[in-house]
């Protein structure tokens, strides 16, 4: 197979709707995978996925002022994520959200939830030490302990969170926060969609773009 490697296409001609083979880099998916491209758009015709994505631009295109913009010319947004989930649930009818979160994001998630409240939503939430149990009860050897190994530590509990989620029925589920792998093994167990409103980045203070705008960032091995 000839994988896709877009974040090496300098140019991105797709996006000026370009599909000519000899201007597309040998990379390109859509110069290799044609039958790939159209086995996928057939399938935003089911009913479920169709209505979803609609939402889905219908919330992007919400997301900056109305006024028309001329050709070339920078649309300016309208509001931050935290309003762009209320809005996007209130597109798609859904009435109760999920959070899980990390205790050391649990002053944000906080604020997040009063907001979504305030937003009409019924929020559901779930801390990542929920279950009170110590990292070794969960099969960690006590050497992996961040402190001292015979000291307490709570285990981060994903599954509990996807499960206790699961079982209220929320709409869709919101990250705050989760630690990498915690966050891959809480989507792969909600039964509900998630999205992420804050992704842990403890060096950035949650902000993982400057790493990618400051060059002494680029050493960091
Ligand atoms: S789809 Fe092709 S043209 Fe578009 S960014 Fe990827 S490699 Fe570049």
């Amino acid at each position: 197979m000839i994988y896709p490697k877009c974040a090496e296409c300098k140019d991105k001609p797709c996006t000026r709707g370009e599909t000519d083979p000899s201007i597309l880099p040998a990379f390109c998916p859509i110069k290799n995978h044609k039958e790939v491209i159209d086995e996928v758009s057939e399938r935003y015709a089911s009913s479920d996925i169709y209505d979803f994505f609609l939402k889905s631009a219908l919330t992007e295109k919400q997301a900056y002022e109305p006024e028309p913009y001329r050709e070339n010319e920078i649309a300016i947004p309208v509001r931050p994520r935290v309003k762009e989930l209320s809005a996007f649930a209130g597109l798609i009818g859904a009435k109760r959200l999920g959070l899980a979160f990390c205790s050391g994001l649990a002053d944000e998630a906080g604020r997040a939830s009063a907001i979504l409240r305030d937003h009409g939503l019924d929020i559901v939430s779930v801390v990542c030490s929920c279950g009170a149990l110590d990292k070794t009860a969960l099969g960690i050897p006590a050497d992996y302990k961040m402190r001292k190994p015979e000291v307490f530590e709570a285990a981060c509990n994903p599954l509990l969170q996807a499960e206790l989620l699961n079982r209220s029925e929320t709409d869709f589920n919101i990250i705050v926060g989760l630690c990498v792998g915690h966050d891959m093994l809480f989507t792969r167990h909600s039964k509900a969609p998630v999205t992420t409103l804050i992704v842990k980045d403890r060096f950035t203070g949650h902000n993982p773009l400057i790493s990618l705008y400051t060059r002494y960032h680029r050493f960091i091995r």
